[in-house]
């Protein structure tokens, strides 16, 4: 089996994690289920796949870095696999839409780019 790829660890793939006891889906890598709190939870490869379920532009970046990129959206993403996550998307997506995620450079960093699906 491939192992999982994870733009956090430098691959361009995002992971989540799901409960073996009660089949929850998470995305912030832990030790244990947040659910139910079994141990042992199993690490996945999400397909990219979701639906955008909130947007926000930034116009007031956080970081010097981030100030040359402003103003940026970014999203919440409801995944196919039952986790959210948010990250950065593109401009003209609305609510509501089927996005599929792709890698950009942002600040000398590979992150999770959301696009129209
Ligand atoms: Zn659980």
């Amino acid at each position: 089996m491939d192992p999982i790829r994870d733009w956090t660890r430098g691959g361009e793939g995002i992971a989540f994690q799901v409960c073996g006891s009660c089949r929850a889906a998470w995305y912030f890598r832990r030790g244990f289920c947040p659910a139910c709190g079994a141990p042992d939870p199993q690490s996945r490869q999400a397909s990219g796949l979701g639906r955008l379920h909130a947007l926000t532009v930034v116009t007031r970046a956080p970081t010097e870095e981030l100030r040359a990129h402003a103003p940026y959206v970014i999203a919440l993403v409801d995944a196919d696999e039952g986790f959210r996550l948010m990250a950065h998307c593109a401009p003209d997506l609305q609510i509501g839409d089927r996005v599929r995620v792709t890698f950009t450079d942002l600040a000398g960093k590979k992150i999770p780019f959301y696009e129209k699906a």
